[in-house]
């Protein structure tokens, strides 16, 4: 695979050959109004990956002035759960949140018109999925948005199955799972007939039908396309269309023991809700002539779906698959789904990466149809943008060491003002107490300086930001040869509008005051894993970075003992951080380093 270093930042506009598709149609005719839709299967936590067919469907919405349905495929009741359910409906609403969130699709319920029918059955859904017009926006908040659900078209699926029987295109198979394997043959070998193929269409509705009434156990027959065993295509040699499973529906119930699978349930509830365009990833392209076969075979009276597929999203250093994050989860290399070093959006969100800084990288990775692992640089590069100008700036020190300003009197305090964001147009200033015993990051000092030291060193002279230069006079060590504290002159003429104000020196640092300041918990991560591409290894479990993770306990200025949840903090000099949501209590402060202001991982 090759890597994408290139950090361009999203285009305001951006083209792509589905939009170009999109724009063509319009022009053309082909539709009034653009509908898509996100169709996750409710079988894990939304990530990285998927925010990129988010913002895709959405923002085609969006440009158009159309609508987008946020859709559940759920028709694998074994694999799905209600808590996958409302995770992603949480993700989708804060991922396009002030954004994209007026272009959902929105089920209307009431006063329809009379049910339509179809090939002499009712049609359920025509009449009762309408989508709002631009103009009823919906509020971004989670309590107004109603997903979608495949296995609310079950009933109209199973009338669909009975008029492909009835038009001789579908058939009820006895064989079981290793057999139905054996007689589809290989990609180089063609497949050979099921002796049940040519059931008669009466046996077939009757035998579909107490499928459907639970009369045969799991496995023991399936309902299978009658397309073409020796099609090169293996999708079109007879898939299955239906199979039963004696189990109970986290959304139907249990109300069904047969359930349609993916390719026939997909391309069907696309046309139920009126979709447009269908994007889905590369993998599907083999899909496509069947998604076509079934909705032709049905002979459906409106304008037909057509699907459009694009490259995955693969971001450096992540993995991006469902199945693989959830054995970190169950496997406790993280500490949940949600954990900050997880690429899963609650992951990202927990770390502290808003919503509109992720947009901004999975748009900007643009459309395409090639696989190409995405350097992770990039997106780091649209993090720190985003929140250079959105955090705020505080002093804050990760490894403390005790300074003692001896010129300083126990109890005294100077105020400093120091800068909030030097991004805003009018920069505001708070302030922060310098005291006698302060704290400095313990790497800004050396006692056996390497050459080209600019902080602090003995004899030598540092600028504390924001308060005055100091100079250390004397290092005080314990018994054992540990250094307790470093004895300090402060230039109090140094201080900002001090008659020694302008005096230069190489090095400025961080510091706080040791009684103006908080002890609180700081958690810094590194990558998950080791290589580039976990997702193509053997084993993604053998490339685990152990040391991902570190906890430290810091120093804080006191003013972040108030810092609430929708709050970005830059630690000067150390990075950006937000406050933790789930480990975060009165009393106790947790924050996540969201990232560190430069890529310091190159120099590892
Ligand atoms: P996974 O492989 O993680 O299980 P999936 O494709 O099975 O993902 P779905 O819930 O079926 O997950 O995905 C919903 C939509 O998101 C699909 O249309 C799929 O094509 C798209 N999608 C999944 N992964 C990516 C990705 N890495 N980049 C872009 N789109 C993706
Ligand atoms: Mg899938």
């Amino acid at each position: 695979m090759t890597v994408e270093t290139n950090a361009t930042p999203a285009p305001a506009t951006p083209s792509d050959f589905i939009r170009d598709i999109v724009a063509d149609d319009l022009a053309a005719g082909r539709h009034q109004k653009i509908v898509t839709r996100f169709p996750p299967e409710p079988n894990g936590y939304l990530h990285i990956g998927h925010a990129k067919s988010i913002c895709l469907n959405f923002g085609i919405a969006r440009e158009n002035n159309g609508t987008c349905n946020l859709r559940f495929d759920d028709t694998n009741p074994a694999k799905e759960e209600l808590e996958y359910v409302d995770s992603i409906t949480t993700d989708v609403n804060w991922l396009i949140a002030g954004w994209a969130d007026h272009c959902l699709g929105v089920k209307v319920k009431g006063s329809h018109p009379a049910p339509q029918t179809i090939n002499g059955r009712p049609d359920h859904y025509l009449a009762s999925i309408e989508r709002s017009s631009p103009s009823s926006q919906l509020s971004a908040t989670s309590a107004n948005v109603e997903p979608f659900f495949a296995s609310d078209y079950f009933e109209q699926l199973f009338a669909y199955a009975l008029t492909l029987i009835e038009k001789g295109k579908a058939y009820v198979c006895d064989l079981n799972a290793e057999d139905t394997e054996t007689y589809r043959g290989s990609p180089e070998k063609p497949g050979q007939d099921s002796p049940f193929r040519n059931r008669s269409i009466a046996e077939n509705l009757d035998l579909f039908q107490r499928m459907r009434a639970g009369e045969f156990p799991n496995g023991a027959r399936s309902l299978r396309a009658k397309i073409d065993m020796t099609a090169p295509n293996m999708w079109l040699r007879d898939p299955l269309l239906y199979r039963i499973r004696h189990v109970a529906h986290h959304h139907a119930g249990d109300k069904w023991c047969i359930y349609p699978l993916y390719d026939y349930a997909h391309c069907l509830s696309d046309y139920l809700e009126g979709i447009t365009h269908s994007i889905c990833t590369l993998e599907f392209v083999d899909h496509r002539p069947l998604y076509d076969w079934v909705l032709e075979s049905l002979e459906l009276p409106r304008t037909l779906p057509h699907q459009y597929e694009f490259s995955k999203l693969i971001p450096g250093y992540m993995i991006v698959s469902k199945r693989k994050l959830l054995q970190l989860v169950t496997g406790n290399v993280v500490t949940g789904w949600d954990d900050p070093r997880m690429p899963t959006l609650s992951g990202l969100r927990r770390r502290g990466i808003p919503a509109a800084a992720l947009r901004k990288f999975v748009i900007g990775a643009g459309v395409t149809k090639f696989d190409a692992l995405t350097d992770i640089a990039v997106m780091e590069h649209v993090v720190r943008e985003e929140l250079n100008s959105l955090a705020v700036r505080r002093l804050g020190v990760l490894r403390p060491i005790k300074i003692i300003l001896t010129n300083l009197a126990e109890g005294e305090v100077i105020e400093c003002d120091a800068t909030n964001n030097p991004q805003d147009e009018i920069p505001t200033t708070r302030k922060v107490a310098l005291t006698r015993e302060v704290f400095i990051e313990s790497d800004d000092f050396a006692e056996v300086p390497p050459p080209k030291y600019f902080r602090l060193k003995p004899g030598g002279e540092v600028r504390l930001k924001y308060a005055c230069i100091i100079k250390l006079d004397e290092i005080v060590k314990d018994a054992a040869g540990a250094i307790t504290e470093l004895r300090c002159t402060a230039d109090l003429t140094t201080r900002a509008g001090g008659p020694n104000s302008d005096k230069k020196v190489k090095g400025t640092i961080h510091w706080v005051s040791a009684s103006h300041s908080i002890a609180a918990e700081v958690r810094v991560y590194d990558r998950l894993f080791t290589v580039a591409e976990p997702g193509a290894e053997e084993d993604f479990m053998k490339v685990i970075n152990p040391h991902s993770l570190e906890v430290i306990t810091a120093r804080l200025e006191s003013s972040l003992a108030t810092a609430t949840l929708d709050e970005r903090f830059q630690l000067e000099r150390v990075g950006y951080f937000a406050l933790d949501s789930k480990d975060s209590a009165p009393g106790k402060l947790v924050f996540n380093r969201t990232i560190s202001l430069k890529d310091t991982w190159t120099k590892k």
